[in-house]
């Protein structure tokens, strides 16, 4: 058995022993949470093979006609449709395709993606193979945008270091984000990939006027930040977090800092931050703290860069926060 690293119902998704009233036509009920313990085993089959050598050898299969010499990547047929049921052979493909669509990008996943978040899902023809494989995109240059896997992109499969034989034991990155020996490695890992060093956008010179604006952004911001620790359902928001970001934009950079104390700016320069926001213009960061447009729709559109694509979860914490201090008003 090989395992991988959780559990087939992630913990928190477990209810918490107790009960609850809830009242109907002004009659009480009383309603408990319980469990009915379903797990069952699943066979992959005749896609046994693929997912054996995808988990175990790190290799791509696919099946070929032995008729008309079409490869099918993943094998999922034995016999050929278009000659007759002839049989099919297994083969192994190459780990470098093209991308034959523009991949759409998933920003708000269901709960049980929403680790993956942000991905992109398009279908690749490796070279060797002439049907495409449906598989997860990544980019290695901070977070997923649209602009970087486009239709005809050339890209790279990677190998999770926890393989279970899931198609998710793989994803794909550009092959421009890539050095010529990774490219040609079979068998990439994820843990040979520089993650860490995506290239930063430029921030561009201030003139006076900027670094004015920046002043004015960052006081207002500042007040904000004082109303979010004051309010209870923003510092839930953010309970159990903990994060130090380095704000950069026209006119200055400070440090935005999460912990149990709750949320505070620091103006300092971050030495090692968890990750990095960058803006040229400091009140795009402003209108979001102030529930006025959603901060994740300025990462998505561009107008906000983070350095590392899994913190988009922290983006999407700091929207709740001005969310609940904006509901809090209303009240
Ligand atoms: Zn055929």
């Amino acid at each position: 058995m090989k395992t991988g690293t959780g559990k087939v119902i992630p913990y928190e998704y477990i209810p918490d022993e107790g009960s609850e009233i809830e009242t109907v036509d002004g009659r009480q009920y009383l309603i408990a949470n319980d469990a009915m313990y379903t797990f069952f085993k699943r066979t992959k089959g005749e896609l046994s093979p693929f997912f054996l050598a995808l988990r175990d050898e790190k290799r791509l299969l696919g099946c070929k006609c032995v008729e008309c010499g079409l490869v099918r990547v993943p094998p999922f047929l034995t016999h050929c449709p278009d000659c007759n049921f002839a049989s099919t052979k297994l083969l192994e493909v190459e780990q470098v395709g093209i991308l034959n669509s523009t991949a759409p990008i998933t920003y708000f996943a269901t709960s049980l993606f929403q680790h993956m978040a942000p991905y992109g899902r398009g279908r690749v023809i490796f070279r060797g193979a002439d049907t495409a494989l449906s598989v997860n995109l990544y980019t290695t240059t901070g977070i997923l945008v649209p602009g970087i896997l486009n239709k005809g992109t050339e890209v790279k499969l990677i190998f999770r270091t926890n393989r279970i034989g899931e198609m998710t034991d793989v994803f794909c990155v550009p092959t421009s984000e890539l050095s010529r020996d990774q490219v040609e490695k079979r068998g990439l890992e994820e843990s040979e990939i520089d993650w860490e060093s995506p290239v930063e956008p430029n921030v561009l010179d201030a003139s006076a006027e900027d670094t004015s604006v920046y002043r004015e952004a960052l006081k207002e911001i500042k007040s904000i930040v004082e109303e979010m620790n004051r309010n209870d359902r923003a510092r839930k928001d953010i309970a159990g977090w903990r994060r130090d970001i380095a704000v950069k934009a026209r006119g200055g950079q400070f440090a935005l800092i999460i912990d149990e104390r709750g949320i505070r700016i620091e103006e300092k320069e971050l030495s090692a931050p968890d990750f990095i926001m960058v803006s040229q213009d400091l009140r795009v960061l402003l209108d979001g703290l102030a529930y006025r447009g959603a901060i994740t729709d300025s990462v998505i559109n561009k107008r906000l860069w983070i350095s590392k694509n899994p913190e988009f979860t922290t983006i999407f914490k700091l929207d709740r926060m001005a969310r609940s201090v904006a509901r809090s008003k209303k009240d």
